[in-house]
Parts: structure tokens; sequence; C-alpha cells
């Protein structure tokens, strides 16, 4: 049987709050016993997380979360146990946090255009040198009593339809799924339920997926329902299944850290698929 493992959470690095240290205390208070770190299109804090996991004796792997653009929407794709010195990978994920970095400018100008000034300077403050986030300007919102909660920051502002949100242009599923083979990693379709795909788009996106090199998909995730669902598919589309709580701090509404059902029976799990643990020097 597979330890309790939670691999998918972020820290301060992008739009989650602890410092990555912090998060591993509080997994280990949580009894999981191998986590992995996804934040957003980067990969700091994986070796300040990888020592704090060593402390404690809890298996640690490194991860990432890329955003994908894929049939006219925003996908996340999760690696695990990536190698984070592939050059290839590094380069892909610069990127994007360039796309990140002139998005962020961009929604502060549409939101100055509804009278709410001075959003990028609030952001870039809130960020700290992080990656830019939606999250960030939710926050931002927030604050200055613009919305009552970030998910109202979201629904008002930041989503498709609102004053506030720009189109993504992220990696091609091609691309991230190719970033994470050639660093060595496993590829998951992040939180596949919160993507209002119907059935047909699901079986597509599937199909792109595993023809890429894609390998797993998130059959419990905190962040959304439908296990039954996602486990049915993951076995008959031979994918190996993989969970996490998709934590991003303790305010968080899905920030059940480690706190998740263990894997249904029938699916085969990704922690199985990870290479051996390498024996202390
Ligand atoms: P971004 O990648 O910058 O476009 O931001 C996406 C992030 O925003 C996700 O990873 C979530 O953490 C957060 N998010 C998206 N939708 C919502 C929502 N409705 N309420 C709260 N957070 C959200
Ligand atoms: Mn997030
Ligand atoms: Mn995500
Ligand atoms: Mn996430």
């Amino acid at each position: 049987m597979s330890p309790r493992f939670d691999f998918h959470t972020h820290t301060y690095h992008s739009d989650g709050v602890l410092a990555p240290a912090e998060l591993i205390a509080r997994a280990h208070e949580c009894g999981v016993e191998a986590i992995a770190i996804t934040d957003h299109d980067v990969t700091d804090g994986l070796t300040e997380a990888h020592e704090a996991a060593q402390d404690v004796g809890m298996r640690f792997v490194p991860g990432v979360e890329i955003s994908v653009s894929w049939g006219g929407q925003t996908l996340h794709v999760v690696g695990l146990s990536i190698d984070t010195a592939d050059t290839a990978l590094q380069r892909g994920l610069a990127q994007l946090r360039e796309f990140r970095y002139w998005r962020a400018k961009e929604i502060a100008r549409r939101l100055a255009k509804r009278n709410i000034g001075g959003a990028y300077e609030r952001v870039a403050a809130l960020a700290r040198g992080a990656v830019l986030s939606r999250t960030h300007f939710a926050r931002f919102l927030v604050e200055c009593g613009h919305a009552r909660t970030p998910g109202d920051a979201f629904k008002h502002y930041l989503v498709r339809g609102r004053p506030g949100y720009v189109p993504g242009k992220w990696a091609s599923l091609d691309e991230a799924v190719g970033w994470i083979r050639a660093a060595g990693g496993i590829a998951v379709i992040a939180h596949p339920g919160r993507y209002s795909l119907g059935h047909g788009k699901l079986k597509r996106l599937i199909q792109d997926f595993k023809e890429c090199g894609g390998q797993a998909i998130e059959v419990i995730s905190g962040s959304q329902g439908e296990h039954e669902r996602f486990t049915r598919i993951a076995i008959e589309h031979e994918l190996l299944a993989s969970a996490g709580s998709d934590y991003h701090g303790p305010e968080n509404a899905w920030s059940a850290l480690g706190r998740l059902p263990a894997l249904p029976s029938g699916c085969r799990s990704v922690y199985d698929a990870l290479p051996p643990v390498a024996a202390a020097a």
C-alpha cells in the first residue's frame, strides 16, 4: 500500500501563502508521508522544501503545475518527480512567467478603466517576487473593498466575461508534457473536474494528452468532486491515478492538506511509478 501522499500543493513562490518549509511542517503535522510541491510555472523553493522534508523523514517529490492552453481553454498539467535543472523545462517556465508579467500589467490596465487604480503596483508588492497570478489580484480586490472574498473577486472581475479578464496564452499541451517528460517527470492532468468538459471533449483531451506522452490524471483533488467518474476514466484509459489537495494556505476553502480519501481500488497509483528513493550517502 502507498503511504499517505499529497501530490498537489502551493507555496508563496506562486499563489500559496506558506513558505516551503512551513508547508512541509504543516503537512507533517497532518500525517502526510510523501508530498509534492507543485507551484504554478515555477520551481523555486523546492530545495528548501526538500531539506525540510528530509529533516522530518517525509518523502519529497519535486513538482510543478504548468499552465496550458488547449481547445480554447486553460488547463493545468502537473509534473511530478522532475529534474529541476533541466534547461528546456526552465526555459519554458520562464516564458510562461514572462506572459504572466505582461498579463498582470494588462489586467491592471483594464481594472484602471473601471476606476480601480494602482493594481499592478499593489499586486507586485503582495507577490514579493513570486509568480504573478490572478489570486494576487483577488487578494488586492478584497483588500481595497471591491470584493468581499477572493472567490467574489474572481467571479466579478477575473473570469471570462468580466472586466479584468485577459485570455491566457500558455504552453501547448505538447510543450508542457514534453518539458515534463524531458525532465524525467510524470505528467498528470490536474483537477479534470474543474474544466467543465463534456464526455466527448474530455475523451479528446485524454487522447491528445496520451499522444503527447502524458501518463496520469488526478482522480482525487481537493478542488473537485466526482471521484468515481475520474476513477472510471483512469482505469478505462490506462492512466495512473494521482491525488492532491491543491492546498494554497490555511484560509483557502480547498485547504484539506493531506486529508484526502484513499485512492479507490482498481486504480494504479502514480506513487508506484515514481523512481526508487536514492539511498542516503
Ligand atoms: P492564474 O493561473 O494566475 O490564472 O490563476 C489561477 C489560480 O487562481 C488557480 O490556481 C486558483 O488558485 C485560483 N482560482 C481560480 N479560480 C478561483 C476561484 N473561483 N476562487 C478562488 N481562487 C480561484
Ligand atoms: Mn493556484
Ligand atoms: Mn490548478
Ligand atoms: Mn494547483
